[in-house]
């Protein structure tokens, strides 16, 4: 470990300036490659073992119904079993490989990322719909989490710091854990995918890894990444699927040591309800990293500037259609500046350009599934009963799922769009009293995940960071974007176990400490 000790200080991986046309090209470029490469067909993995299973799995473009991105096969109950089974059987030896050649793995891993950067971003703008800029952050936030997981496993592999007691030699060693099931959503297709992956796998972990059907072939691109920097073959699987089919057999296998989770509250709920249950031969309790959902919440001030405000509840409502955990889907706005906000707020949305992630002149893409816009346009209709309709409110026209950005006002805290976290191009606007009161509705919910205050007043600001109750709070800026090193990212209540993503107790998570004293 000593050589890695060395290491460069962790830095964030600068986005791509597409303003410039060099870069500008060469993402075309990239498109195009990708497009090429549309409707291959990939197989599931366990160990050096390809697997067909004929049962197929069409990956769409959102953006464009009639291409197909990927084929894929989905994974049958017994094929989850083997797939435990033999990320079981390769336990002994990937956990006791020396840390410094998983880091060495992981470092490479984000080498090839970084070489390949532009072609995952049309990966992810052609099967997730995200925009270049978006697509481009989710990308630099996978690079991210392998150098910063890199470095964090460097440190936890050296000697802790714990008190010696006389006459004896005292240490803490960090040991894996086990196999870990890794269940990530498609909204942050790679950087989710990459962060809970590489760090079971870093601590010395083996993974059967089960990527969103709706972004499967972004999943199966990574895995390449992975054999590619020298990750073992045995030491993680590929199994593509429908959550719901193999989901419980994954997570109810007596030998599966951990799980860990992103998407929705209600899965992520029964992900943990099911794993307490102890299975016949099992001997240990399983650990659940879930992160779910979230109803994130902007508040507006009576003294804050009110152009900036309104900047930022726009990027957090409807970047990437507003489709992210952190999404702003509540603003709430003083009375004194309530009406302003809303007039200077109104245009700025109309404005919004909706069409193909592909092409750069639009600020939106479509939403990632046929059944996601018709639940979006379900509560949109709920929505315009619950409130005052300010802009949208209906599809948008297109080859895809295109949603137009829509603004509820009025919206009071009973209000389905209110509580119910929709993951769609729709913002609830409610009224506050005080400042007192924004902070009460910004509260009024199961979840905790961001927050953002838009203040001039110190005071407020105080107060907002005593009284806010989210795993990630923002003053004058927007709620999405976390950064990995600078924002560890994760929420309280029904946002999920607070896991802190990018930060210094993640890794933990996937570790148990074993503590050694010998008498000298
Ligand atoms: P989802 O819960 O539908 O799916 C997440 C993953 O679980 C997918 O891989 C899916 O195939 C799998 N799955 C589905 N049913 C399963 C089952 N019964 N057992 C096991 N696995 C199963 O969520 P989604 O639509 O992919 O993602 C959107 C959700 O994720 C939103 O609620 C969003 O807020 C949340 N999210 C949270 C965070 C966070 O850090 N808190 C980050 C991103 C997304």
């Amino acid at each position: 470990m000593k050589d890695m000790q060395n290491l460069a200080e962790f830095r964030n991986e600068p986005y791509a300036d597409f303003s410039q046309p060099a870069n500008r090209q060469a993402m075309e470029d990239a498109l195009r490659g990708v497009h090429a490469k549309f409707g291959r067909e990939y197989k599931l993995r366990i160990g050096s073992e390809w697997i067909s299973t004929g049962d197929r799995l069409n990956s769409l473009n959102p953006s464009n119904l009639k291409e197909v991105v990927g084929v894929h096969h989905k994974a049958t109950a017994a094929l989850a079993n083997r797939a435990v089974e033999s990320a079981s059987a390769y336990f002994p030896t990937w956990s006791r490989t020396p840390a410094a050649d998983r880091v060495r793995m992981l470092l490479d891993a984000a080498r090839i990322l970084r070489r390949r950067k532009l072609e995952f971003d049309a990966w992810l703008v052609y099967e997730a719909g995200k925009t270049w800029p978006e697509a481009d952050a989710d990308v630099s936030e996978a690079i991210d989490f392998c150098e910063y997981y890199a470095r964090e496993m460097v440190r936890l592999a050296g000697p802790q710091k714990i008190h010696q007691l006389p006459g004896e030699e005292d240490e803490l060693v960090y040991l894996p854990l086990g196999v870990g099931v890794v269940i990530p959503p498609w909204n942050f297709p790679l950087a989710i995918l990459v962060g809970m992956t590489v760090a079971a796998l870093v601590t010395g972990n083996t993974v059967v890894l089960k990527p969103s059907s709706e972004t499967p072939t972004i999943g199966a691109q990574f895995a390449e990444v992975l054999l590619e920097a020298g990750f073992p073959e045995a030491s993680f699987t590929l199994l593509t699927g429908s959550g719901a089919a193999v989901g419980d057999v994954l997570v109810q296998h007596p030998k599966t040591r951990f799980v860990c989770f992103t998407g929705s509250r209600d899965v992520g709920l029964r992900i943990n309800e099911l794993a307490a249950k102890p299975q016949p031969g099992q001997i240990w309790i399983k650990r659940v990293v879930a992160e779910m959902g979230g109803k994130d919440a902007i508040v507006v001030d009576a003294a804050s500037d009110l152009e900036k405000a309104v900047d930022g509840v726009l990027a957090s409502a409807f970047g990437y259609q507003g489709q992210k955990c952190s999404a702003c889907s509540r603003a709430i706005v003083h009375a004194e500046v309530y009406e302003p906000f809303l007039e200077k707020l109104a245009p700025k949305v109309k404005a919004l350009q909706v069409g193909p992630s592909d092409d750069p002149r639009y600020y939106m893409g479509p939403v990632i599934s046929e059944s996601a816009r018709k639940s979006i346009l379900q509560y949109i209709e709920t929505g315009k009963k619950e409130g005052r309709l300010i802009a949208g409110g209906s599809a948008a026209p297109g080859d895809g799922y295109f949603i137009a950005p829509t603004v509820i006002a009025d919206v009071e805290p009973t209000a389905r769009i209110f509580q119910e976290e929709i993951f769609g191009p729709v913002l609830a606007v409610s009224k506050a009293r005080d400042f007192d009161h924004a902070l009460e509705l910004a509260n009024d919910s199961e979840y905790g995940l961001t927050g953002a205050v838009f203040s001039n007043d110190p005071g407020h600001l105080r107060q907002a960071r005593e009284q806010f109750h989210v795993g990630n709070l923002y003053f004058n800026r927007k709620c999405t974007g976390a950064m990995v090193g600078a924002h560890p990212f994760g929420g309280f209540n029904m946002s999920g176990t607070d896991s802190k993503a990018g930060g210094p107790d993640y890794l933990l998570l996937f570790l148990q400490a074993k503590a050694i004293a010998r008498k000298v």
